[in-house]
């Protein structure tokens, strides 16, 4: 899998997470950013069966040193292969949750409606005649998967166990406000 983009966690969840769009050419295997997040879209829709190679970008080609190195400076995501290009007007807004464990994916609409699942996109269409050629398949809400190598320390294994003894400790008083009939479902 040959497919990235790197993400940098924001406190304002009204911009996406992901600032710098890359992909890695099948044959140098360097990475070369790309600048547009819709021509991002179009290289990824078709990955599996047009591989990226430098000479996509005008005036690269391999011989020319990498746009960009994958390390650990900043956190990286992968990208499902092949996910469909967002339809046109729409727009994918990936926010990564504050420990880097996961991304949420949104559609943001033409009108700036945020919508988080695909049952809140089909009811969506169904609402907005205007948009019948589309249907919630179009969309896909599959988050890229976060590379753990690149998550800052303390975040990182080490770092997740303690919040997972913490969110294990959060249920647990839960289950005491249970008790008392006092519930507090998301
Ligand atoms: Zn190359």
């Amino acid at each position: 899998m040959c497919f990235f983009t790197s993400l940098e966690v924001k406190p304002n969840v009204a911009k996406s997470s992901i600032d710098v769009y890359a992909a890695q050419c099948d044959q140098c295997k360097k990475w070369r950013v790309i600048h547009s997040e819709e021509e991002y879209e179009e290289i990824r829709s078709k990955i599996s069966t047009e591989p990226f190679y430098c000479n996509k970008k005008s005036g690269v080609t391999c011989d020319d040193a990498a746009d960009i190195e994958y390390s650990a400076s900043r956190t990286w995501v992968i990208d499902k292969p092949d996910l469909p290009k967002t339809p046109e007007g729409f727009r994918r807004h990936l926010v990564a949750r504050k420990d880097y464990s996961k991304l949420d994916t949104y559609f943001i609409t033409p009108k700036g409606k945020r919508l988080r699942s695909r049952n809140e996109m089909a009811a969506f269409l169904k609402q907005n005649r205007k948009y019948e050629g589309l249907s919630a398949s179009d969309f896909d809400f599959a988050p890229p998967k976060v590379m753990e190598d690149t998550v800052p320390e303390i975040f990182s294994k080490r770092g997740s166990d303690s919040v997972r003894k913490k969110i294990k400790m959060t249920k647990n008083e839960d289950k005491s406000a249970d008790i008392t009939g006092d519930e507090d479902f998301e």
